[in-house]
């Protein structure tokens, strides 16, 4: 889309006056001044000036016992007190010095005095008025509002343009796109909906995970109903000054007036839509800013053709009153894509790059699960990129592997060198992981196994493929996916009869997983269908806070240990009763390094 951009004076203008103004003063008229001025000098300089000749008039000035001199060039005019000396007159003459009747002009001291004090007493009072007439300006709201900018809006205007994003650029997100077209129906015909009496929501509140699509969803609303699209992120709001932050709103939403219909995007609102709440000295300045929004918000008809479209992926911590239908009436969830959204997302951004045509997507989406829109947009690019690096004109299936390897766990270590008793414990870890995944039935198959260290600091890893879209999983699946997590530990312990530092993540993994069973799945037979934790930040992370008593917090903690030490024990016995394939399996990849499902299977069925 194309952006224009509203030019703006910028404040460091208005510095540049003031001191070009400072200096000219300073420089040029300053000296010119003192030039005029009468310079008091001794007798000897007048006596030595004489004897060199340098001088040009002068004038004796008998009343005021003084005498008043110039240079050659006239340029200079000295003063020096009257001394007996006979001879003056005679040797000046001689040296060519004209006797002045007149009497040397000199500045005024009326002159003198308006340089140096009135001149720039008036300059700054200029300066004053200029400021404050800005400033009353701002109290009426007139258009000329702000001090030396501090209080616009600086909103990006994107208008329509031919190339504007559009509702096929943004792929999956289909419900997301069914409810937001209904906005662009009504920006297109704003008289169908008024005619029955329907009022359009003013607000709409995008929320969802980072990386989803939000900020491209309401740039092709625009885009859609060709109608000028102002973004700011609610950061730009919050300014050092108080007041500051709801001038701007004041001023986005001026514009939008004037330009509806229109829409006005306002990414990260919760930077200033957060809940206010009683603490003493709170953000006073974020608070204004709220409140202005709110009263702006109330204040316009719900069929002027302002649209406001807000992202969040923080949409618990917003202020209710912001929330309430008759301002941001309407949320949409904008979730991580499933299985047939990333194969989508991923065929889009394929597009932009030269691909190999047997490339399946398929595969990619289902390696690759979890991703978000902006995450498969940056694996195309680095596949691009290793394909540039490998000097082949177009990417390849197995770039877009090592790109998802890459996002995954970073980039090979190079220089990474291993002992050999080192690579071994690894080889026996990961292999000990797809075992016990294997022959459990509900674990998802293994895609690929791979001792090579990467950037992140994992030694090896066992890459799963989820085969198809999963949005409930069972207390027995998750079960087997601790035992999974403690299968590459309990390998270790059986061949090497000692633990080693590599199954810190695995640990930590398992542990969350077993403590989500009991304290939010309900899967505990002691504490039923109760929550004992509540998830705080849904889209950030997901962190959780207990909400229960101090005993049973011990207790929760016993059941989760008992958990994990069960399936940790499972995984043992699995792998002790496979125990010749574990060897052949670790033996394999410790030669090969990186072996592929397909590989580890052929092995594992043989008889
Ligand atoms: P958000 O605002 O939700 O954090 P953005 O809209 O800024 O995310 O998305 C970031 C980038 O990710 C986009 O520029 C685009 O390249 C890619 N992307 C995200 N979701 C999608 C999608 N559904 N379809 C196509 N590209 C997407």
């Amino acid at each position: 889309m194309q952006e224009v951009k509203k030019p703006r004076k910028p404040l460091i203008y208005y510095y540049a006056i003031v001191l070009a103004v400072l200096l000219l003063f300073n420089f040029l008229l300053m000296p010119w001044a003192a030039e005029r001025q009468v310079q008091e000098v001794g007798y000897d300089t007048f006596i030595e000036m004489t004897e060199k000749e340098e001088i040009g008039q002068v004038q004796i000035n008998q009343e005021d016992n003084e005498v008043i001199f110039t240079n050659k060039d006239g340029d200079k005019i000295y003063k020096t007190g009257m001394v007996e000396d006979p001879g003056m007159t005679e040797r000046l003459y001689a040296s060519g010095a004209k006797f002045s009747g007149q009497i040397i002009e000199q500045m005024s001291p009326v002159l003198s005095f308006i340089l140096s004090w009135i001149l720039p007493i008036a300059i700054f009072i200029g300066i004053g008025q200029y400021m404050s007439r800005k400033l009353m300006n701002r109290a009426s709201g007139g258009p000329d509002s702000m001090i030396f900018g501090m209080g616009k809006s600086n909103a990006k205007v994107y208008v329509k343009s031919s190339e504007g994003i559009r509702f096929s650029d943004v792929a999956g997100e289909d419900e997301a796109k069914e409810n937001l077209s209904e906005i662009v129906d009504y920006l297109h015909n704003p008289a169908k909906y008024r005619e029955i009496g329907a009022s359009m929501p003013k607000g709409i509140l995008l929320v969802g995970p980072p990386g989803t699509g939000k900020t491209m969803l309401a740039k092709a609303v625009a885009g859609e109903s060709n109608v000028p699209f102002f973004s700011m992120s609610g950061s730009e709001f919050v300014e050092m000054f108080v007041g500051m932050g709801a001038s701007k709103v004041r001023d986005l939403f001026r514009q939008a007036k004037e330009k509806a219909p229109c829409i006005v995007f306002i990414d990260e609102i919760d930077a200033i839509g957060q809940k206010r709440d009683g603490r003493v000295g709170g953000n006073d300045e974020r608070e204004q800013t709220l409140n202005q929004l709110l009263t702006e918000m109330d204040g316009f008809e719900s069929n002027n053709g302002v649209i406001i479209l807000a992202a969040t992926n923080r949409p618990e911590s917003l202020d209710p009153a912001l929330t309430r239908p008759g301002r941001f009436d309407r949320r949409v969830p904008v979730e991580l894509p499933d299985l047939k959204g990333r194969e989508e997302i991923l065929k889009v951004h394929a597009k932009k790059v030269k691909l190999d045509e047997s490339v399946d997507f398929n595969k990619i989406a289902r390696m690759a699960s979890g991703a978000s829109g902006a995450e498969l947009a940056n694996i195309i690019n680095e596949a691009a990129l290793r394909a540039v690096r490998e000097n082949r004109s177009f990417v390849t299936e197995a770039d877009l592997e090592e790109s998802i390897e890459v996002v995954i766990a970073g980039y090979q270590k190079k220089n990474a060198i291993l002992t050999d008793k080192e690579k071994r414990v690894v080889a026996y870890h990961e292999i000990g992981h797809a075992l016990v995944a294997a022959k459990q039935n509900n674990s998802a198959p293994v895609q690929k196994i791979t001792i090579v260290p990467r950037t992140s600091g994992a030694l090896g890893y066992t890459m799963q493929v989820e085969e198809g879209n999963h949005y409930l999983m069972s207390q027995e699946e998750l079960e087997n996916k601790i035992a999974t997590l403690t299968g590459g530990r309990a390998a270790e312990e059986l061949v090497f009869h000692s633990s080693s530092t590599g199954a810190s993540n695995d640990i930590e993994q398992a542990t969350k997983l077993a403590r989500s069973m009991i304290t939010r799945y309900g899967m505990s037979k002691d504490f039923d269908m109760v929550a004992m934790e509540t998830v705080n930040n849904q889209y950030l992370g997901g962190d959780t806070s207990l909400s229960c008593s101090a005993e049973t917090q011990a207790e929760i903690d016993r059941q989760v240990v008992e958990l994990v030490k069960k399936q940790h024990e499972k995984a043992a016995e699995i792998l002790a009763d496979n125990r010749e394939k574990l060897d052949q399996l670790a033996d394999y990849l410790y030669d090969r390094e990186t072996i592929t499902g397909e590989e580890f299977m052929n092995i594992l069925n043989a008889a």
